[in-house]
């Protein structure tokens, strides 16, 4: 695996400027993503994911959201310095994103046919449409829709809910990216289809060597498919290090606390922990540790008081708690 990183994100953070206040979204968000990695963003809704993965594509709308600091470096150039022109050159063609609801995100008046193929039009040199049908009428195939060419002249509406989330995936990968964004690609899915989407993730990986960043609040679907995680927490990466170091040996309180409330086949359901309280308030979020109010390994006198910065405990093992030595 290529170690310079495709996507480096290094100390995002973004507010939002509302009626009401303002919205710490992310405040320090860190990871990286070479060539040909899947990285999972894990973290429960409302920890700052889907912000970060907005902010690399710069799909937020400004006002009433501002990218306050950090730097988004893709192929070693920042993306929050490039003109709206530049940036659509990389989007869609360099870096796709799959969103949450694939039923929102497919137009209901626009065949799958037309939808599929507008990225290819607008990225790959074809030279007619009948080109730009194959290449349309294949990718639908790759992506298991059967009867691809009959189906291109259908709407969404004929399409059930996997066929939908997999056009979807077609359109994202229509152009062959290097970087494909996935938000929560799998949610709402029944089980079946889930496994058939992680399998074309994992596909495109070995067949176009894409590198994917999987966002999820799911440790089961970044356990089957992710090199490395990163944790998200009240928008601050909390924890970050390799798929397997992460879920075998959890640093972080937050990533422990997590790691003991999901259901597995060999821990009887009742012994399964939840963890106390909720998100904070992104417009009040507590002073010292974010996860304080939570924790249940918090430091009297330290956690409640003193952020934590984030340390690098080993090579490319990040964790942000006092417990690891201030
Ligand atoms: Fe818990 Fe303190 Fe670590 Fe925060 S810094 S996660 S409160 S032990």
């Amino acid at each position: 695996m290529d170690e310079k990183p495709l996507l480096e994100v290094k100390n995002l953070s973004v507010n939002f400027y509302i009626r009401h206040g303002v919205v710490n979204a992310v405040t320090d968000a860190s990871f990286k993503i070479r060539k040909n990695e899947i990285l999972g963003l894990v973290g429960e809704s409302g920890c700052g994911k889907s912000v970060t993965a907005l902010s690399i594509l710069r799909l937020l709308l400004e006002p009433p959201a501002k990218i306050m600091g950090g730097r988004i470096l893709y192929k070693g150039e920042d993306l929050l310095e490039k003109t709206e022109k530049e940036i659509r050159e990389i989007r869609g063609k360099e870096i796709s994103m799959i969103f949450q609801n694939p039923l929102s995100s497919l137009n209901p008046v626009l065949t799958i046919g037309f939808q599929v193929s507008e990225p290819i039009i607008l990225h790959q040199n074809l030279k007619n449409d009948e080109e730009v049908k194959r290449r349309t009428v294949e990718i639908l195939r790759q992506m298991g829709i059967p009867e691809a060419e009959k189906r291109l002249k259908e709407y969404p509406h004929a399409f059930s809910g996997g066929m939908r989330q997999r056009t979807m995936i077609a359109m994202a990968l229509s152009c062959n990216p290097s970087l494909l964004i996935a938000d929560e690609p799998t949610t709402s899915l029944d089980v079946t289809i889930q496994l058939q989407i992680l399998k074309l993730m994992r596909n495109l990986r070995r067949d176009v060597g894409s590198s994917i960043l999987l966002i999820t609040h799911d440790f089961g679907v970044a356990a089957q498919l992710c090199d490395t995680i990163a944790v998200m927490y009240a928008g601050e990466t909390v924890e970050y290090g390799s798929a397997v170091d992460v879920l075998k040996d959890p640093k972080h309180p937050y990533t422990k606390c997590l790691l003991r409330s999901i259901p597995r086949i060999d821990v009887d359901i009742e012994r399964l922990e939840p963890i106390k309280g909720s998100v904070p308030n992104a417009m009040n979020l507590p002073d010292g540790c974010r996860f304080h109010p939570r924790c249940p390994y918090m430091i009297e006198d330290t956690c409640e008081k003193i952020k934590p910065e984030a340390r690098q405990l080993t090579e490319g093992r990040l964790v942000r708690c006092h417990l690891y030595g201030r």
